[in-house]
């Protein structure tokens, strides 16, 4: 009996290692019916950049007021869900389900009486109100995002070669591969940009849409006693003194006993090299400030030891949407970028409605429609004409 045709092989190569990335490679490797290992470029390391620094906080709910985010957002919860159950039994990347709060940190110093709402590790005086309860175990969860990018990407299988994309190779309007710096053209039916803040650094993409860098900074500290910080994720609102900007700072306690502290962003271009950002002394200093505001356990003065300070990019888009699909005219080539604030999150759906995209023809986790690159160009010749 003739065997049955086999799918044509396809050469995929993902071009940046951070979360979305390396999502999509995992979602390739693990397509049922045609399983596609890729190839998977990136200039400094995987997770180098926002997806190695960012918190790791997970929400069901909370992008619910935009229906085609609410919907990418509560596909990649129930995905992250699987995806602990498959790749993190030996604690991996430590996902677990959080309690959420949101605080009010006072201006001054004040004592107060503990509040039932706070855990233990929370000084009584961080709390200017009563806090309130923002996500329970069922609704908000973390992981270790630097973590969990590196577990994906190595289950995947993917090849991955350290070196930086120069360019898309397009024959004919169809992707015909990659020019990589060092190593010249890598031939591919099907190419992915997922660059984050750095997609725009490509011409083909900069000619539909903008993608701008936020920079944000964050510390990561080792507790006096890890053992007494439990899994409560807080949400701060703080104004260091009258008139001064609010901030919105936000804590994490880790499975790994570190508590990471992020906030004080502005907008600004990232760097060419992932590698050179460092984080502004003002914005660190303010996030140990607020750090030994939250709790004693904090305080570099009173034990706290510092395991890392830095900052990192988030790649933002004009209208607040990711840009997930085909790019328009040039058959084959994929982009991926544009998460904001969510990227952790929405990785998972993300790579794997691109998996679907490129192995099956149309994705069906997500309706991807709402998120295609071509929104731009519409509103580009509507401003036009
Ligand atoms: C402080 C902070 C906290 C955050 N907290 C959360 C959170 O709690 N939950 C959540 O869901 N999201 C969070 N985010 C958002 C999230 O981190 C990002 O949305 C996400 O990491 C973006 O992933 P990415 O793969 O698109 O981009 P990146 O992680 O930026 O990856 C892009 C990769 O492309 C590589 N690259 C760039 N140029 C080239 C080139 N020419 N050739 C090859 N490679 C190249 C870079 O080196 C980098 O590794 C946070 C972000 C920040 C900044």
């Amino acid at each position: 009996m003739a065997a049955a045709p086999s799918a044509p092989h396809r050469r995929v190569v993902i071009c940046g290692g951070g979360v979305v990335g390396a999502c999509t490679a995992y979602f390739l490797s693990t397509h049922a019916a045609a399983p596609t290992v890729p190839t998977l470029v990136e200039k400094c390391a995987p997770a180098c950049a926002a997806s190695g620094k960012a918190g790791g906080f997970l929400a069901l709910d909370w992008c619910d007021s935009t229906p085609a985010l609410s919907a990418l957002a509560r596909a990649s919860f129930a995905l992250h869900r699987r995806l602990a159950a498959a790749l993190d039994g030996t604690n991996a990347y430590g996902f677990r389900p959080v309690h959420t709060l949101s605080i009010c940190l006072p201006s001054e110093a004040r004592s107060s009486s503990p509040h039932p709402l706070l855990p233990p590790w929370v000084d009584p005086s961080a709390s200017a109100a009563p806090p309130r309860e923002l996500g329970t175990p069922d609704t908000t969860a973390q992981v270790h995002p630097g973590l969990f990018t590196k577990a994906v990407l190595a289950a995947s299988g993917a090849e991955v070669i350290i070196d930086e994309v120069e360019r898309v190779v397009v024959r004919d309007g169809r992707v015909a591969g990659v020019a990589v710096k060092g190593r010249g053209v890598v031939d591919a039916d099907a190419v992915v940009l997922a660059l984050g803040p750095w997609s725009g650094r490509l011409e083909m993409v900069r000619e539909v849409f903008d993608v701008s860098g936020l920079k944000a900074h964050s510390i990561v500290l080792r507790p006096r006693e890890p053992e007494k910080i439990t899994p409560h994720a807080l949400f701060l609102s703080y104004q260091p003194e009258p008139g001064a900007k609010m901030l919105d700072p936000e804590v994490y306690p880790r499975p790994t006993g570190e508590v990471y502290i992020c906030g004080m962003s502005k907008d600004e271009d990232a760097p060419d090299d992932p590698a050179t950002i460092a984080g502004e002394p003002d914005s660190i200093a303010m996030l140990h400030k607020i750090a030994g505001k939250v709790s004693r356990q904090l305080r570099t003065g009173e034990g706290a030891k510092v395991v890392v300070e830095q900052a990192c990019y988030l790649p933002c888009t004009t209208d607040g949407l990711p840009v997930i699909g085909e790019m328009p005219g040039v058959k084959g080539c994929y982009v991926a970028t544009g998460h904001s604030c969510w990227g952790i999150l929405n990785a998972p759906a993300t790579g794997a409605a691109l998996a679907e995209l490129i192995l099956d023809g149309k994705a069906k986790i997500v309706d991807l429609a709402p998120f295609s690159p071509a929104r731009f160009l519409k509103r580009r010749s509507r401003r036009g004409a």
